[in-house]
């Protein structure tokens, strides 16, 4: 159940992936349209995953700003920063 139409089920992650392969999918999503998107009922407070510095998520795709490492949450998923997911210190945006 990806609610997004046509476009998102290409076979290269979904919504519901975790690490990398959920930031992939996020960034890519809408032509890359969702990355940038605020998210809708607020940043979330949450910590790296890379270094532990604590940051707000202000959108569906956002970076730590001490280790610039890429956290994304997928839309549906977006209500509860447990489901924020970090690419990894290798990943660079
Ligand atoms: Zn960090």
């Amino acid at each position: 159940m990806s609610g997004c139409g046509s476009g998102c089920d290409d076979g290269s992650g979904g919504p519901m992936s975790t690490g990398k392969e959920l930031v992939m999918f996020v960034m890519q999503a809408h032509g890359g349209g969702v990355a940038g998107t605020d998210i809708p009922n607020g940043p979330l407070d949450t910590k790296c995953q890379g270094c532990g510095e604590e940051f707000q998520m202000k959108t569906f795709v956002d970076k730590c700003p001490k280790c610039g490492g890429i956290h994304a949450i997928s839309p549906p998923q977006a209500h509860d920063s447990a489901n924020i997911q970090f690419a990894g210190e290798d990943f660079k945006g």
